[in-house]
């Protein structure tokens, strides 16, 4: 189990090391500034960043901000801070291609003077006629045989603006009847008149990914350029423009399987549609499968990691069972979440026996198996909150909590037995009457009888007011947007229940947002990044105690 999955990347790597054939690996993470992170690119850094580090190389971050028009510096902020928070840091500063523009666009001018490229006029519709088909060869376009003259006076006046978008084109000269549609003359660049995030006013023009991307990765000495599988098809474009221009080395790409989870949509796009919509409150929703969002739900950096390394890294697209990141999460918490006590829906208990101001404080430990994480206060009353759930005035004996007549352990303090219940005018119980056996801290009742089970409990007059939100799956299908399927109509409709007046155990209000903690019987919640304070506390359900998922 603790054996790491396969990494044929790792094992690229260090083949390569041992042949000499690099002496240093250098590797990046380059996201498109578009939208926020998701668990799809924490794979993705966990493979860059992890195999830097395995193999003493360094990783860049580098924005691939090469389409404008989408991209903006919020979402830039976003992907710094989670990157830093899922613990990699990148080397030196970090990169924008952006910054590459110019030297691009020399490299584009050298491909044209070498009669390696050319502008074309065909617009988008004919550009798809001539084309061809998977089955069917392409055909050349009528400006393919421009004079390298014509072609740097072209591409010089689509550079100053004098054409409108989607009126010209460069393309790189290479084989139209290839059975590799990437090689039938791919886009260098297109004219886009909008302003850039990063150079302003500056270009009018723009390389397409595939013209950017892999002489980026040479500027930087990138060894190895690691990406998902749908990219592989574009390998031998990638490698036909680093031999074919005066690059400073020679970067290989290699290509991995993207990453699915089970009841999760991993595409950005669908996860803004989320966000503009409102079926989700923003980018951060801990619902939403984006670090941000995971993140505010309560997962840690540690258990991120832990499922990218237990999933391994493969050349298949599978799904991956959501049920494996969850479990990674439980691990974690469990190992380091302190405990506390919360009551979600809350049932007054009055021990009429205990007198009215008497305080006992009676103290737990954080955690069962963790001395050093110490203890916490726990001041005990006349009057206590327990959960209504955890109360029959009958049951059979499966049931082992508090029953009329009955005994059950209050946790951490005394065992109590039920007398009478008092009701409204609807009928409903409001109240039960109880009393404490005496001497029954930390030991079992003198005459004999013992409690039933143990509940949490907290004191009604100690306590502090929380609100809980209980989150679930947002999806109920497994594979939302599989083939046909429309992921918005698998929208779980119970993925999240407010519970606005929770009691929690008076040390949870002092809780630092994003601190988490196991209640005790729910499931581990977590102080909510934004919403929560003392005079306000508000926790999120993370996970529940035991996969319980019945979709
Ligand atoms: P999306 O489809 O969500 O828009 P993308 O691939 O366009 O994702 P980029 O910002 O270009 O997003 O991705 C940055 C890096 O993260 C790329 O190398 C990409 O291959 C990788 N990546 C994106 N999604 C996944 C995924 N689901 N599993 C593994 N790696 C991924
Ligand atoms: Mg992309
Ligand atoms: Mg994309």
């Amino acid at each position: 189990e603790n054996t790491p999955a396969s990494n044929f990347l790792q094992n690229i790597v260090r083949d390569d090391l041992a042949a000499g054939r690099v002496t240093e690996v250098v590797t990046r993470f380059p996201p498109e500034p578009n939208g926020y992170l998701h668990i799809g690119h924490a794979k993705s850094i966990c493979v860059n960043f992890g195999l830097a580090e395995a193999n003493g190389g360094r990783c860049n971050l580098r924005f691939d901000d090469t389409n404008p028009e989408k991209e903006s510096q919020e979402f830039i902020d976003s992907i710094l801070e989670d990157v830093r928070w899922l613990g990699f840091s990148w080397d030196g500063e970090v990169r924008f291609a952006s910054a590459y523009f110019q030297q691009l666009y020399d490299w584009a001018v050298y491909l044209v003077e070498q009669g390696k490229a050319y502008v074309c006029d065909l617009n988008a519709e004919q550009a798809r006629e001539y084309r061809g088909t998977l089955t069917e060869a392409g055909r050349n376009s009528p400006y393919r045989d421009r004079s390298v003259e014509e072609n740097l006076d072209l591409l010089e006046r689509m550079k100053a603006g004098e054409f409108a978008e989607g009126e010209r084109v460069l393309r790189a000269k290479i084989d139209m009847a290839s059975p590799n549609m990437n090689m039938r003359d791919p886009i260098l660049y297109r004219i886009r008149k909008v302003q850039h995030h990063q150079t302003g006013k500056d270009w009018v023009i723009y390389p397409t990914y595939d013209f950017a991307h892999g002489q980026e990765d040479a500027i930087e000495g990138i060894t190895h350029s690691v990406c998902t599988l749908e990219f592989e098809d574009h390998r031998p474009l990638y490698d036909w423009f680093i031999n074919n221009l005066p690059v400073p080395s020679k970067p290989k790409q290699y290509e991995f399987g993207r990453l699915n989870p089970s009841y999760t949509v991993t595409s950005k796009r669908k996860l803004k549609q989320l966000v503009d919509e409102g079926v989700v409150s923003g980018w951060d929703d801990p619902r939403m499968p984006t670090v941000s969002g995971m993140r505010r739900r309560g997962y840690t950096p540690a258990a991120i990691r832990k499922f990218c390394e237990m999933i391994g890294t493969t050349r298949s697209d599978g799904v991956v069972d959501v049920a494996m990141l969850e479990f990674a999460i439980r691990e974690d918490l469990n190992e380091n979440a302190p405990r506390a006590m919360a009551v979600l829906n809350p049932l007054k208990i009055i021990l009429t026996d205990y007198p009215e101001d008497k305080v006992e404080l009676l103290s737990a430990p954080a955690h069962p198996t963790r001395e050093e994480l110490g203890e916490r206060e726990l001041p005990f009353t006349r009057e206590v909150y327990i959960d209504a759930e955890d109360f029959r005035e009958e049951a059979n004996k499966k049931y082992k909590r508090l029953v009329l007549g009955k005994r059950v352990r209050l946790r951490n303090a005394y065992v109590i037995e039920a007398d009478s219940v008092v009701r409204d005018e609807q009928g409903n119980i409001t109240e039960v009457h109880a009393h404490t056996i005496p001497n029954t801290i930390g030991e079992n009742p003198e005459d004999g009888v013992k409690p039933k089970g143990v509940i949490q409990w907290v004191s009604a007059s100690h306590g502090k007011q929380a609100e809980v939100r209980l989150y679930d799956r947002l999806f109920n299908h497994e594979a939302p947007d599989r083939g046909d399927n429309d992921f918005m109509a698998h929208i779980n409709p119970d993925s999240l229940q407010v519970v606005e007046q929770a009691w929690i155990e008076p040390s949870l209000a002092d809780a630092k947002p994003e601190q988490g903690f196991q209640f005790e019987r729910e499931g581990y919640f977590v102080a909510d990044r934004d919403e929560h304070s003392a005079q306000h506390p508000v926790f999120n359900k993370t996970i529940g105690l035991r996969d319980t998922w019945q979709g």
